[in-house]
């Protein structure tokens, strides 16, 4: 069977999301290790290095489908005493996760908030920092959630998307079309006794826009100096744009 996503309403899709998420949310750190062979944590080191947060000032930062915390644990400990961070997700299963791993370290510098990327609950101008990692490609309205970061983005402000991409090294694709059609839902179904999130994870991936459309529509949200950095032969894309 089959979640035939290709032909999903907007307005369902969200949902159907909502049920992976809520699927998943227990195992959610050990599949990522699993399927990735460990390489996500390297692509969010690298997201945090590009962020550089700064360890002298106020720092406030927004990392929305924030999910168990790894963005956000990260920018904490490369931050300093005054770096906050806000975890947001519109699945509370997943930020039950993130709480419990978080703990006390953190202290008051971590949050959790609950809600829609496409409609962000703060004021405008909020945080000096938007990342998003491995999230903006399950949001139904992509323009929407990008407009919205731009919003509560301070003047000056980053905005930073780590999404799954395009990969265009000859003999890679190959490998990597197996990869996903064969290895990711045989895993899927091993660990979580479920193989449709994991045909939904594959499927959403390939619909996703390519690294310069979607450099396309962080400009078109109204960001300036959009760039974007192509890691592991394209499986992923850091996307970077600031809000001038
Ligand atoms: N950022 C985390 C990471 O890199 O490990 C989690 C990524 S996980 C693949 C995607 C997350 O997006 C899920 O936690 C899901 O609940 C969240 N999500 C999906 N739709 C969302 C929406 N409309 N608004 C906010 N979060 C959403």
């Amino acid at each position: 069977t089959h979640f035939g996503f290709a032909s999903v309403r907007l307005d369902e899709k969200q949902g159907l999301v909502d049920d992976v998420f809520h699927k998943v949310a227990r195992r959610y750190d050990l599949m990522n290790d699993l399927m990735s062979a460990g390489l996500h944590r390297a692509w969010k080191d690298a997201l945090v290095s590009s962020l550089r947060p700064p360890r002298d000032r106020p720092f406030g930062h927004l990392d929305v489908a924030g999910g168990t915390g790894d963005i956000a644990f990260r920018v904490l400990e490369a931050g300093g005493p005054r770096t906050q961070v806000t975890v947001f997700d519109i699945n509370g299963d997943m930020l039950a996760v993130g709480r419990e791993r978080a703990g006390a370290r953190f202290g008051r510098r971590i949050d959790f908030v609950q809600g829609n990327a496409e409609a962000l609950p703060f004021p405008d101008k909020s945080f000096d920092a938007y990342t998003i990692a491995f999230g903006i490609r399950n949001v139904p309205r992509i323009e929407e959630a990008l407009a919205e970061a731009h919003r509560v983005l301070k003047r000056g402000g980053r905005f930073l998307c780590l999404e799954f991409s395009h990969v265009d090294v000859p003999g890679l694709d190959a490998v990597y079309d197996a990869y996903s059609f064969n290895v990711i839902p045989a895993l899927g179904r091993m660990v979580t006794g479920d193989a449709e999130p994991y045909r939904y994870l594959v499927e959403s991936i390939r619909r996703f826009p390519t690294a310069e459309g979607f450099a396309d529509m962080v400009r078109a949200a109204g960001f300036g100096r959009v760039t974007y950095r192509p890691m592991t032969g394209g499986v992923v894309a850091l996307h970077s744009g600031w809000k001038i």
